[in-house]
C-alpha cells in the first residue's frame, strides 16, 4: 500500500491514463493480480524513464519527480521518522500539495477531490496528524537540502497528469496547513 502511493504520484503528475486506470481496477490492484501489477509497474517505469530523458533538454525537470515529497519528507522528519512508512507520508504531501494548488487558485476542486479520493481508496492517509507542530514542519521544510535562497521548487498540481511549478517559502507552504 505505501508503494502504491508512488504509483499514484506517476499518474497524478504525469499520466491521466495511468491515473483513471487506477480509480478503476484499484481493487484488483489492492488483490495483487500478477498481470495487473506486472503492467502498472512497467508504465511507471517508463514514465520515470520518459522524466530522466526531458531532464537532459530541460534542466531539473525531473524535480516534478518530488510531487508530495516536500511535505512528506517533512512529516517524516517532524515524526522521527517512526510513525509513518516513506509511502505514507508522501500520501499525506500529495493530498497537501492538491489542496495547497487548490488554495493558489493553480487547480479545480474536482482534480484534488480525484486525488484525495483514490489516496483514501488506497488506504493511505491523506492528513497532517494534528499533534505536528507547523514550526517543526516549517523546519523540516527548511532544513531539506532542495531548498536554494530560502525558497523550494514546490510542485503543485494544475490538472491530473500535468504540474507546475511555484517558488514558495516554507512559510508559503506551511501558511496552506491549517487553511
Ligand atoms: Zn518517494
Amino acid at each position: 500500500m505505501a508503494g502504491l502511493a508512488e504509483v499514484i504520484k506517476y499518474g497524478a503528475i504525469l499520466s491521466p491514463d495511468l491515473f483513471a486506470i487506477l480509480e478503476e481496477q484499484l481493487d484488483r490492484l489492492l488483490g495483487l493480480e500478477p498481470a495487473l501489477l506486472t503492467s502498472i509497474i512497467k508504465t511507471c517505469c517508463q514514465l520515470k524513464a520518459q522524466v530522466v530523458e526531458a531532464d537532459e533538454q530541460e534542466a531539473d525537470y525531473r524535480a516534478i519527480l518530488n510531487f508530495g515529497h516536500t511535505l512528506g519528507h517533512a512529516v517524516e522528519s517532524a515524526t522521527g521518522y517512526g510513525r509513518f512508512l516513506h509511502g505514507e507520508a508522501v500520501a499525506i504531501g500529495m493530498a497537501f500539495a492538491a489542496k495547497l494548488s487548490l488554495q493558489r487558485g493553480v487547480c479545480r476542486a474536482t482534480t484534488r477531490d480525484r486525488l484525495v479520493r483514490l489516496i483514501k481508496r488506497a488506504g493511505l492517509p491523506v492528513d497532517i496528524p494534528p499533534d505536528i507542530a507547523e514550526q517543526h514542519l516549517r523546519a523540516a521544510i527548511e532544513a531539506d537540502k532542495k531548498v536554494s535562497a530560502g525558497s523550494v521548487k514546490f510542485v503543485c498540481l494544475e490538472q491530473l497528469g500535468k504540474t507546475r511549478f511555484e517558488l514558495l517559502s516554507a512559510t508559503d507552504i506551511v501558511r496552506h496547513v491549517s487553511q
